[in-house]
């Protein structure tokens, strides 16, 4: 397998560091808005935004996991699909906070078919009535097969069907790192 590496650790924290901006300004602040990280590394990214946002705004942001099993990184059948559901509702049951009128930021590493992103949107409107959902990620390899597109992008990818993208953080995986993979 071929890897070629298309973010360092200077332009992951380069990245990140716009992204704060961005949703700062987009924002018109952080009153109101939690950050919501999914699965292992979109986990990661909010807190790391979090702490980005708190040292601009002087002030705390409000940050929380959406701590499940990685089922849709691996596998893509329908069973993986509705397991994936189950466990995003699950986990946001699990939320020690209300939705209700927040501002909610979606927080992933990599935004493939758009398909994970739905099912927290739509257990997050099973929980109550945000006022409204963004989302954030590191990467966008492309392949929607939903209306959805991301808010804040790290970086925007074209990838062949053929292509991975593997992500490397610090906090799981000991180095800052996007590669893709040509199989
Ligand atoms: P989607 O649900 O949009 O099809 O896929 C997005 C989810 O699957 C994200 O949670 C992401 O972590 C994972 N994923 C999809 N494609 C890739 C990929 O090429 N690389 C990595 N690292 N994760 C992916
Ligand atoms: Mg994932």
């Amino acid at each position: 397998d071929e890897h070629l590496v298309i973010m360092d650790e200077t332009a992951i924290r380069r990245a990140l560091t716009r992204i704060a901006h961005e949703i700062v300004e987009k924002n018109k602040g952080i009153d109101n808005c939690v950050l919501i990280g999914i699965r292992t590394r979109g986990i990661y990214f909010a807190r790391r935004i979090a702490e980005r946002i708190r040292d601009i705004e002087g002030k705390p942001v409000q940050v929380s996991d959406l701590d499940i099993t990685s089922y849709r990184d691996d596998r893509k059948t329908a069973a993986a699909g509705l397991k994936a559901d189950i466990e995003i509702a699950a986990a946001i049951g699990d939320l020690n906070f209300s939705v209700q009128d927040k501002k909610i930021i979606l927080f992933d590493d990599v935004l493939f078919t758009g398909r994970t992103i739905r099912a927290a949107m739509d257990a997050l409107m099973d929980c109550g009535r945000p006022q409204s959902i963004q989302l954030a990620v590191l990467v966008d390899r492309g392949h929607r097969e939903l209306p959805i597109r991301p808010d804040f992008v790290g970086k925007n990818v074209p990838t062949s069907k053929q292509e991975q993208i593997a992500v490397s953080l610090k906090e799981f995986d000991g180095k800052d790192q996007v590669t893709i993979i040509h199989q």
